[in-house]
């Protein structure tokens, strides 16, 4: 991990843009395919939501792909599903019991590593918990789901190649994610698209932020980087580094890529994407990753 971060901090530009690509959701189309087959189900089945399914997979999928949540950590996130199930209508009148989890929201609270290394050293520590336990079982059932449905193979969306080859020459590009750095790799090579990249950062090297922080520190005006990616996190990452930033529209991935093959790069190289258009972009993106959920409005 260490030397991976100096490879970063050593990274000599080849020009004067840098561009930086999130990966799952953005570069390839991961998450219908995660969160609808291999989380939704399983938190059916373990947290007993059998009898509101269809509430509970509104609401996984509300929070997990088509709201600000979007890429949060599976944690949190599964206790944003809960409390909004608490709070619908349509569910109350169902007269269900909603998981109630509160050693989960401490754990949540206190842990900063919040993963299945952490989770599991916890769980041993406190076999009394019923709703850790849980978590723990749920969380590898996911891991597992993930392991025997995502098999390899999956393409990028249309016109990511294409930017990446209008990119060539005129920008370094890096890819920046939060996917273990192994699947990273085999994903990007397997697609043949790792020769378009001159590094692949994933989880164990660091935030998004400090990712393009180390590649680009006093080597690239600031507004001659941009990130791409499709969820807040890649948004504050870019701004965390006063960088541009291109949206993927949850929903709308191939318009998305189609308009930055198009438009998008050419004003970035150009100098007119900072600004109006950039401002523009996101206003868009923030309709598709709301607050509210659709049943509240
Ligand atoms: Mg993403």
């Amino acid at each position: 991990m260490k030397e991976d971060i100096q490879k970063l901090l050593d990274h000599k530009p080849t020009s004067s843009f840098l561009v930086a690509i999130d990966s799952d959701g953005c570069a390839f189309d991961t998450m219908e395919l995660k969160q609808k087959e291999c989380f939704t189900p399983n938190t059916i089945k373990y947290w007993n939501l059998q009898a509101i399914s269809k509430y509970a997979r509104e609401a996984c999928e509300f929070v997990n792909l088509y709201s600000k949540w979007r890429g949060a950590n599976r944690f949190p996130a599964l206790i944003k599903v809960f409390d909004l199930l608490s709070d619908w209508d349509k569910v109350k009148a169902r007269k269900v019991q909603i998981p109630y989890t509160p050693n989960l929201r401490k754990w949540i609270e206190t842990e900063t590593k919040l993963g299945n290394p952490a989770l599991e050293a916890y769980c041993k520590e406190h076999p009394e918990q019923e709703d850790m336990q849980i978590t723990l079982q749920w969380s590898k059932a996911v891991n597992k789901t993930v392991e025997d449905i995502v098999k390899g193979g999956l393409p990028p969306f249309p016109y990511v190649e294409e930017c990446l080859q209008k990119c060539q020459g005129n920008a370094d590009i890096m890819v920046c994610s939060q996917t273990p750095t192994e699947a990273l790799v085999r994903e990007w090579q397997e697609q043949d698209l790792a020769k378009y990249v001159f590094v692949i950062c994933g989880q164990e090297i660091g935030t998004k932020a400090e990712h393009i922080k180390f590649a680009s520190e006093n080597r690239y005006e600031k507004n001659h980087i941009l990130m791409i990616g499709d969820a807040y996190g890649d948004l504050k990452a870019a701004r965390a580094n006063n960088a541009l930033f291109f949206p993927i529209n949850p929903g709308h991935e191939e318009e998305s890529w189609q308009r930055l093959y198009e438009e998008g790069l050419d004003r970035f190289f150009n100098g007119t994407y900072e600004g109006e258009y950039e401002a523009s972009l996101i206003k868009e993106f923030d309709k598709y990753l709301p607050e509210t959920p659709p049943w509240k409005r």
